[in-house]
């Protein structure tokens, strides 16, 4: 069925003098143990309705996929992938190489060695890293990783995704990230505290309220932020600013827990939309059931959408007929993992293995389905399996989960691809709200938060679905772009580029 509309396309100039355009009649096509437990049994949150204001998705256009753009190499590191999409967006906006040569590279970079005194009494040492990649337009953001295989290339990479990503949903941060090498499975809680407390010490002189604010991401959670929150309040007082993602009853915000994975459902609900597609008929598989994975599912559930495939480190389970979502999560909660679970059949393991030979990914990732999101690790789909993807939509729930390789291949297959600087942005959207609450020492309820959540990352992909539109470029590209051009602007107008401005060529 071809829909026809009349879009106005307003919110998002793309370039320095850019005025507001009118498009008629835009054709819209046819359509880990540790952590899972505890959250597993905080999933009894209000829906996915908020009764939020979004913009109707109708009204943005149909997304194109396919950039035309050469072929990128099939092996690129974290960071080399990450910063090909920027210079492609930079190529786009017509940034000058002065100015990418300041955003290519990261501010800042700081390398720690963590020791902990282990329960039988030996030393140990951890490696951890704090990356700020741009404050230009507010103080750093970004999660922390405990994950064995976490590296500097890595942090880097997550560090420059999270500049584009606040500049995308429009929220005063720049971007940041960190990491420790650490298995969080292997130590003990007492250890663990250890580890995230002796991260902060080292690295505290980097943060502040007002400098750069840490948040979860992958093996780390509330708890490892109540450590870490209070780790800097011993050294410079009372900040609970410090660090989003805390538990309520140390200023955390209603909502946060489950932020990411209701923001990815809320990205799979508008591209739905747009494509005209019926939820009932959409058939979910989601790599990875942590916290994002999850909350994703639980949303998705809600939303009528049958997710017929999960999987975590330990394997994955299908149900042709859709999971029992509740049902996962209550297994998980008494066994650590999804598999087993009553009713499903095992995946088999993809075989897709990393350069020292782990596995990335399990069966699920080739299973037949409508939407893909992986909501694990970084690098997943890749030039080894991009072929075996079946899903005609992938929304990223994990930061980088889809190479420069597959990403280009997979769009000009027709392959719509929702990428992480939007369809996770969930997090730190309502990170962003902690934090103003705990500067205005003043708590919002969970429908404020939802609604708001809801109003600020539906908007955010509408604008950027209308640049992908108007420039007839992939959803990444055109997120990128919306990213680049407001970090850039920041940057002329702190006086960081010389006269002659940002732009090549006159305007
Ligand atoms: P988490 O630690 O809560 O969960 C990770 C999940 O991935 C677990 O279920 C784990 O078993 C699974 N997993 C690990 N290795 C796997 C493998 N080889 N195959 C299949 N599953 C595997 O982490 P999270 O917070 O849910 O983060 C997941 C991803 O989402 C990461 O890429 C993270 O950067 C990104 N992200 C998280 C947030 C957030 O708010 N937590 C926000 C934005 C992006």
């Amino acid at each position: 069925m071809l829909c026809v509309g009349v879009i106005l396309v307003a919110s998002v100039p793309l370039r320095r003098g850019a005025k507001e355009m009118r498009v008629a009649m835009v054709d819209i096509p046819d359509g880990n143990r540790m952590v899972d437990q505890a959250m597993a049994l905080k999933l009894a949150t209000p829906s996915l309705e908020t009764g939020g204001t979004r913009p109707p998705a109708e009204t943005a256009p149909a997304l194109p996929a396919s950039n035309g753009r050469e072929v990128p190499a099939q092996t690129m590191s974290p960071s080399e992938g990450t910063n090909w999409f920027f210079l492609e967006a930079a190529e786009k906006l017509n940034i000058n190489s002065e100015v990418i040569d300041l955003l290519e590279k990261p501010w800042r970079e700081l390398h720690v060695e963590i020791p902990l005194h282990t329960d039988d009494g030996h030393l140990k040492v951890y490696s951890g890293f704090r990356v700020q990649h741009s404050g230009a337009r507010g103080p750093y953001k970004g999660g922390i990783r405990f994950h064995p295989q976490a590296n500097l290339d890595e942090v880097r990479a997550l560090a420059a995704l999270m500049t584009w990503k606040t500049a995308i949903v429009d929220i005063p941060f720049g971007g940041a990230k960190g990491g420790v090498q650490i298995d969080p499975r292997n130590v003990s809680s007492t250890e663990l505290q250890q580890v995230a407390r002796g991260y902060i010490d080292n690295i505290s002189h980097l943060l502040g309220v007002y400098r750069d604010v840490a948040a979860p991401d992958m093996g780390t959670n509330e708890q490892t932020m109540a450590w870490m929150a209070d780790a800097f309040g011993r050294t410079h007082g009372y900040s609970p600013g410090i660090v989003t993602g805390k538990p309520i009853a140390m200023g955390g915000s209603y909502g946060r827990t489950e932020a990411t994975g209701r923001g990815v459902a809320f990205v799979v609900r508008d591209t739905l939309e747009t494509m005209d597609r019926d939820p009932a008929k959409t058939r979910v598989a989601i790599q990875g059931f942590g916290n994002v994975g999850s909350y994703t599912a639980k949303f998705l559930t809600e939303l009528g959408c049958p997710v017929i495939a999960v999987s975590d480190i330990y394997g994955g389970i299908f149900n042709a007929d859709g999971l029992d979502i509740e049902g996962v999560i209550g297994h998980v909660a008494a066994t650590g993992s999804v598999v087993g679970m009553p009713n499903t059949e095992p995946l088999q393991a993809d075989e897709v293995l990393s350069a020292d030979g782990q596995l990335i990914s399990t069966g699920l990732l080739g299973v037949d389905c409508d939407v893909l999101i992986p909501a694990a690790l970084g690098e997943v789909i890749n030039a080894a399996n991009w072929e075996t993807i079946k899903a005609s939509i992938i929304v990223e729930g994990a930061n980088h989960p889809v190479t420069a390789f597959a990403d280009h291949h997979l769009s000009k297959r027709g392959t719509v691809i929702v990428p992480d600087i939007v369809a996770n942005a969930g997090g730190v959207l309502v990170s962003y709200f902690e934090w103003t609450q705990n500067i205005q020492q003043h708590r919002w309820n969970l429908d404020q938060v939802n609604s708001e959540l809801e109003r600020m990352i539906c908007g955010a992909y509408t604008d950027v679905r209308k640049v992908a539109h108007d420039e007839g470029v992939s959803v990444r590209t055109a997120g990128f772009m919306v990213g680049v051009q407001r970090v850039v602007e920041a940057l002329e107008l702190r006086g960081f580029v010389p006269d002659g401005g940002a732009y090549n060529g006159a305007e």
